[in-house]
């Protein structure tokens, strides 16, 4: 508890900061199970108190559907208990781009003060903890992207922008607009890579720098309302969602990741393929051995399938490669003298996905190449659509849940509870939108993430 009144008495002096910036209330937020976020916001006066005592939230949401229907499961489910929200105050942010509020995200603990078994944070921490008592640490970064289009609710959607995939001219039509995303992202602390126009009409991707794994899934969650809230200041909506529209380019989330021991990464410097030391080999291995498993996370709901499919860079073959776009796993050597260039982003994962899950489970299955000793199979090239000769990953929420349920490996580090809520809400998605014809799924999604 000593731990709580430190909290509190930092909450305090955080408070009176935030005051003197005219913030008067903290959105203390979370992600559930099917990618949605979720928020209490309290007043700044209340902080403290939060930061103290946590704030009250139902675990229902654990078990909620993108349509905000719920399912139930073995240990979650029904509208008893109540859990305590407790916000980490290192992260807290001064929101740019929505005057007057601030926001943190939060860990989730029971009444009594134990961990959550199915808090997601606290997860993907247990992991982060898991490689660094191997004396190994994950960098990881997610990318953003998102479609903007006319608000109002159009439907069909019309698209904010109308220049050519990554053109200049999409550019200049929404200066104003992409020079208020850097602006707030930039004032938040969030360092920007890379922001540009995408494939698709109205699509648009920013690149932030790598952090921890917690790190990483909460600036995925901050990046993302923050595109959202100088969206709505410029009369734009947006879409996170995998597929605005069925038959072209999507929207992904691409989780970059590099492994160091100490200040070396092991993404380079080694004997393994283009240079990956042996540990990042096994870790990849691991990585692309459950990667089939995996997408039940990362690609969380039957829309995700609309995007998965060939020829559209959202990695749908179980292979790796050198720069590979078509490839599930795609290692990326950078410049010779860049040390911290090297790493490897898993391509399939989209925005449906919850980030806290996604990190997890990545390292989970890492982890687990790592203890078998797991080598890389040849490294693939081009389009395995054309050139034939690889896996295709499932083509379906339902074909991926198989795998999930059949792995011991996501069941032990997730833990029942959490395990078996998100295979509930899975369950209940294949459901929801069974024999919608894809227009129809990919309209009662886009406006949802
Ligand atoms: N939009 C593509 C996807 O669905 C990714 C394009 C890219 O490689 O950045 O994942
Ligand atoms: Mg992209």
């Amino acid at each position: 508890m000593q731990e709580r009144e430190r909290a509190e008495s930092a909450a305090r002096q955080a408070a009176a900061q935030l005051t003197a910036q005219d913030v008067r209330g903290v959105a203390l937020t979370w992600v559930d199970n099917a990618g949605i976020s979720r928020v209490k916001a309290v007043p700044t006066s209340r902080l403290a108190h939060a930061a103290r005592r946590g704030v009250g939230a139902s675990p229902c949401f654990d078990v909620y559907l993108v349509d905000d229907s719920a399912v139930t499961s073995r240990h979650i489910g029904g509208p008893d208990g109540d859990l305590r929200l407790f916000p980490d105050l290192d992260r807290l942010t001064v929101l740019a781009a929505q005057p007057g509020w601030a926001w943190a995200p939060v860990d989730r603990y029971e009444q009594h003060g134990v961990p959550y078994a199915a808090c997601q944070r606290q997860f993907a921490r247990r992991m982060a903890d898991a490689a660094t008592a191997r004396g190994l640490r994950l960098r990881m970064g997610f990318e953003t992207e998102w479609v903007v289009m006319h608000a109002n609710g159009h439907e069909p959607p019309r698209y904010g922008c109308s220049g050519p995939a990554y053109g200049m001219t999409r550019v200049v039509e929404l200066s104003d607009y992409l020079r208020d995303v850097l602006d707030a992202l930039t004032a938040q602390q969030v360092e920007v890579l890379q922001i540009h126009p995408e494939y698709s009409p109205g699509q648009f991707e920013v690149s932030v720098a790598p952090s921890d794994p917690v790190g990483a899934a909460d600036l995925s969650v901050l990046v993302r309302e923050t595109v959202r809230a100088v969206s709505r200041r410029h009369d734009l909506d947006v879409s996170f969602a995998p597929v605005v529209e069925p038959g072209g380019v999507g929207n992904g989330a691409h989780l970059h990741l590099s492994l160091w021991r100490d200040e070396r990464n092991l993404c380079r410097g080694g004997d393994g393929p283009y240079g990956m030391t042996d540990e990042c080999e096994s870790f990849l291995a691991g990585v692309l051995r459950e990667l089939p498993a995996l997408l039940a996370l990362g690609a969380p709901t039957p829309a995700s399938y609309l995007r998965l499919e060939p020829s559209r860079w959202a990695g749908v073959y179980r292979c790796w490669g050198l720069e590979a776009r078509e490839a599930a796993l795609r290692f990326v050597t950078g410049a010779p003298d860049d040390t911290g260039a090297a790493n490897a982003e898993v391509k399939c994962f989209d925005a449906a996905a919850n980030p806290y899950l996604v990190t997890g489970a990545v390292i989970a299955a890492g982890l687990a190449g790592l203890d078998d000793g797991l080598r890389l199979p040849p490294p693939a090239a081009g389009d395995p659509a054309v050139t034939g000769g690889q896996e295709r990953l499932p083509t379906s929420l339902a074909e991926a849940l198989e795998h999930f349920e059949r792995s011991e490996l996501l069941r032990r580090a997730l833990g029942d509870p959490l395990f078996e809520a998100i295979a509930a809400v899975r369950a209940g998605e294949v459901k929801l939108f069974e024999g919608l014809a894809p227009k129809d799924v990919a309209a009662a999604t886009r406006r949802r993430y």
